[in-house]
């Protein structure tokens, strides 16, 4: 059957990813496709926990598929939302070095910049220039990507995921896929719950859970997915003029993650953050959700311990930020002096990130697929998967799915 119109496909997990790809496939007219989600709706893990950007591909290593999905994808998110009338707003992003030992990594964002085709990207060394662009910053120098935009990706999910029902597809909410084994025909038995299901092929989408889904059709161990949770402060709203559209820091290339940053967001509330800190469970949003057995399974692989004796001054610098606000505070003020402690009004919101890490303790940067017979896996689709997803789903499907 595969390669046939008939092909039945199931797809597992209704983050942005997954329903992207159910999209995709129907659209291409291919065959019969089943979503299966463990929440009772779709976007309820990274998805609808995030910054809401969509990033032009600035930080990317030219070349990397973050690179390249990152640039096609930003202009599908466009369209997508042009079609659907949903929210984009280009409200633009700089990057700015506080000081002259952040100007030669801001060289290389640039250089990175150029190399991925960010459009109009412009680099401001003049004061005047910076303060036309973001009035109260503080830097002495910055890169700015006009066309950085922030959407609503739980709303675009939900958009996409209309289009998978009236094409056809089936999502199944409150569906978590508990077991997989392959058939000697070569299907695919899948078991939620009670139920059970055969598909001729199987895509995981399956994010803080990929290794989890990985680890049901006998698939490496590695990578593994450790939790990082990312907090957000809001900035009050009388404060608002602070920032017209997003302020970033020039990234530590050592880390994956870029840096507590200011957002404007799609409804025009402004969030500081994330932050990054190891989560104590997979799907843990504050410090008091703990799963005993994602942490002990974190402490006990083997890149644990290589992990952290390379980023453990990082890693304490970002608990005490978690842990007392006037750390966090200090992070933020670098970028505009006159912010307040008292204008940081709540911690409102949090997402933790799917991060994928090798067993000698390196931290996957780019998208990682794995194939096994007919299940394909996403392995690692951490930022900028949400700007990417229907890129991805593009290239998942002429790579595994021909
Ligand atoms: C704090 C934060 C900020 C971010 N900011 C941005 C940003 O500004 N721009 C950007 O482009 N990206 C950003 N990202 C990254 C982006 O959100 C993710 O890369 C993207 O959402 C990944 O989508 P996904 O569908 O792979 O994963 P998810 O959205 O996590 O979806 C996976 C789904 O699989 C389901 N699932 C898991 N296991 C099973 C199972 N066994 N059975 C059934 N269902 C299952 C889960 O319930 C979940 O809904 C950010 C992420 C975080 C956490």
């Amino acid at each position: 059957m595969v390669g046939e119109l008939s092909e039945r496909i199931g797809i597992i997990g209704g983050g942005i990813v997954g329903i992207a790809l159910a999209r995709a496939l129907l659209e291409g007219g291919r065959g019969d496709v089943t979503v299966f989600e463990k929440e009772e709706r779709v976007a309820a893990h990274q998805t609808g926990h995030n910054s809401g950007v969509v990033h032009a591909g600035l930080y990317y290593k030219p070349g990397s598929l973050k690179a390249e999905l990152c640039v096609v994808g930003r202009k599908q998110i466009e369209e997508f939302c042009a079609e659907k009338k949903l929210p984009y707003r280009e409200v633009g992003k700089l990057v700015v070095a506080v000081d002259d030992s952040e100007l030669d990594a801001l060289a290389d964002i640039e250089r990175r910049s150029i190399a991925n085709g960010v459009p109009d990207l412009r680099r401001i060394d003049d004061q005047s220039e910076l303060h036309a662009i973001e009035p109260h910053v503080h830097g002495v120098a910055a890169v700015h990507s006009p066309h950085t935009a922030v959407v609503d990706y739980s709303a675009i999910t939900e958009a996409m995921a209309a289009d998978v029902r009236s094409l056809g597809g089936t999502i199944l909410l409150g569906s978590e896929v508990t077991a997989m084994r392959q058939e000697r025909n070569g299907t695919v038995r899948v078991k939620t719950g009670a139920s059970e299901h055969v598909f001729d092929r199987i895509i995981s989408c399956a994010g803080l859970q990929s290794d989890v889904v990985a680890a049901l059709i006998g698939a490496s161990p590695s990578p593994k997915i450790l939790p990082f949770r990312g907090e957000y402060w809001s900035l009050a709203a009388k404060r608002n003029d602070l920032v017209r559209g997003m302020i970033y820091p020039v990234p530590d290339p050592r880390f994956p993650f870029l840096g507590v940053h200011f957002t404007r967001g799609v409804y025009d509330d402004i969030h500081v953050g994330p932050n990054a800190v190891p989560a104590l469970a997979r799907e843990g949003y504050n410090w008091l959700t703990v799963s005993p057995r994602d942490t002990w399974k974190s402490l006990r692989w083997p890149g644990a311990v290589p992990l952290a004796k390379q980023h453990w001054r990082m890693g304490v610098d970002e608990i005490s930020g978690s842990l007392i606000k006037p750390l966090y505070f200090n992070k933020a003020r670098r970028f505009i002096p006159e912010l307040r402690m008292s204008d940081l009004t709540a911690k409102t919101a949090a997402g933790v990130r799917a991060q994928a890490w090798g067993r000698d303790g390196s931290l996957l940067d780019d998208f990682a697929v794995d194939q096994v017979g007919p299940v394909t896996l996403l392995r690692n689709a951490p930022s900028p998967a949400a700007t990417s997803s229907m890129a991805i789903a593009d290239y998942v499907i002429e790579h595994y799915l021909p």
